[in-house]
């Protein structure tokens, strides 16, 4: 029997994972939630779960199953709103962890959507493209029971992509009997999908990461930048920061770590992984460095975008960074927020540094509803707006209450959700 009540039966305690980390984000901002705390057990439980087997037909007539996910973490604002992740390493906690993150971004900056998430337990990287094809139709086909552009609306994360989504948009209206652009984002933009949208996360991690280096007296100009992924998130901050004149002296991906003290050639490099898959060897940098050595980095800004639980109790101390800015959803453990809290590192958390790409999926949504498009200008004007208030909103709640950016982001995301719980009242 599971006699820990706030945790949901279906996850044993061992295997609580980064769904732990959320827990304990949530605990920190509770007392600070005044009356709405009596509503806070909702945080603290998806509303809905999810599990789906995806059989394929291989490539050689074998079939493989695979386990798919979509948690529904809340709707109390609007519908659910999240990507999809194809991963090895996806697992239940993981999931619900990140449907319970966009809760709080959608709600922290304010955009009018719950928080959802899904995923399959795959290396996409094994599949041929027909695989691939056939896992993302029968996942979507399974999920769509509960996804539809007013019930839950998935988009890409991480290595899922515009192919991706027009697979499951075709997918979901194959299915449903006529065509319905608003049941994904992140489409490619001849089905519906917005321009800006692919550059939209990175975009925004750039601009909250600028407002933020403002507010310590950081210039971009010459800053030192470490980035840890160089997926859609990494590579395009990595790029505007370069464009704007910072050095980019340390890149990480899953396969190797580069560094050049004069900063690297970002285009050179995105050049360099579109021919070789990875970082890995790239002719331009200065030393190959081993993956451990990455945390080392002499830098002013680190951007952890690849996984969550990067930055943990054992690196944290190492870190000789001034600002961490996290495009990842999850990147650093509650303890190594301690950590980097008392040695006056500033950590802006993913609920608002990559909080551009939903804002822009959004735009996307509501650009397929009425049938007309904006500009990319519009579109880039609008996100750099909306981030930077969304971002000065939530560091003067941090100052007022004394409290780290992470927990004032989530004080903003939990009294919206749980201002709207309350003002619905529980049915019946
Ligand atoms: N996967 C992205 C995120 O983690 C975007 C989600 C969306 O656009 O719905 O925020």
């Amino acid at each position: 029997m599971n006699t820990h009540h706030e945790i949901p039966s279906y996850l044993t305690p061992t295997e609580i994972g980064p769904w732990g980390d959320y827990i304990e984000q949530i605990e920190r901002v509770t007392p600070y939630l005044g009356s709405l705390s009596r509503w806070v057990e909702t945080m603290k439980r998806p509303k809905r779960v999810l599990i789906v087997d995806v059989p394929i037909e291989r490539d050689n007539g074998t079939i493989t199953h695979f386990e798919g996910y979509r948690v529904q973490h809340n709707t109390s604002r609007g519908p659910g709103k999240g990507g999809v992740r194809f991963h090895q390493n996806v697992t239940l906690s993981e999931v619900m962890a990140l449907s319970a993150w966009m809760t709080i971004k959608n709600a922290a900056v304010n955009v009018p959507f719950g928080g959802a998430k899904g995923g399959i337990r795959v290396d996409p990287k094994t599949l041929s493209l027909g695989e691939l094809q056939r896992m993302t139709r029968r996942y979507t086909s399974e999920i769509g029971i509960i996804i539809g552009p007013n019930k839950d609306i998935p988009a890409p994360d991480v290595n899922t992509n515009e192919q991706t989504m027009a697979w499951m948009m075709d997918t979901y209206s194959m299915n449903e009997g006529s065509t319905s652009t608003g049941v994904v984002t992140g489409k490619p933009i001849s089905l519906g999908g917005s321009l800006g949208r692919r550059e939209a996360t990175g975009r925004g991690v750039f601009v909250v990461g600028a407002e933020a280096a403002n507010t310590i007296g950081l210039a971009i100009p010459g800053a030192r930048i470490a980035v840890q992924g160089f997926g859609n998130v990494g590579g395009v901050s990595a790029k505007l920061f370069a464009e704007a004149g910072a050095k980019v002296v340390a890149v990480q991906d899953h396969a190797g770590t580069v560094f050049h003290e004069n900063g690297l050639d970002v285009s050179a490099l995105q050049a360099y992984v579109t021919a070789h898959g990875s970082v890995a060897g790239f002719p331009g940098a200065e030393e190959q460095m081993s993956r451990d050595n990455f945390w080392d980095v002499q830098c002013d800004i680190m951007i952890p975008a690849a996984l969550e639980q990067q930055i943990t109790e054992s690196n944290a101390h190492r870190i000789r960074a001034k600002i961490i800015l996290e495009g990842a959803n999850g990147p650093t453990t509650p303890k190594a927020d301690d950590i980097l809290h008392d040695r006056g590192i500033l950590v802006v958390p993913d609920v608002i540094a990559n909080a551009g790409g939903v804002t822009v999926s959004y735009f996307e949504w509501v650009q397929d509803f009425s049938s007309y498009f904006w500009s990319e200008d519009e579109i880039n004007q609008r996100l750099t707006r909306l981030m930077r208030d969304a971002f000065n909103s939530v560091r003067h709640i941090a100052e007022d209450k004394k409290v780290s950016l992470r927990t004032a982001a989530f004080l903003v995301g939990c009294t919206r959700v749980l201002q709207a719980r309350e003002l619905r009242g529980l049915y019946p």
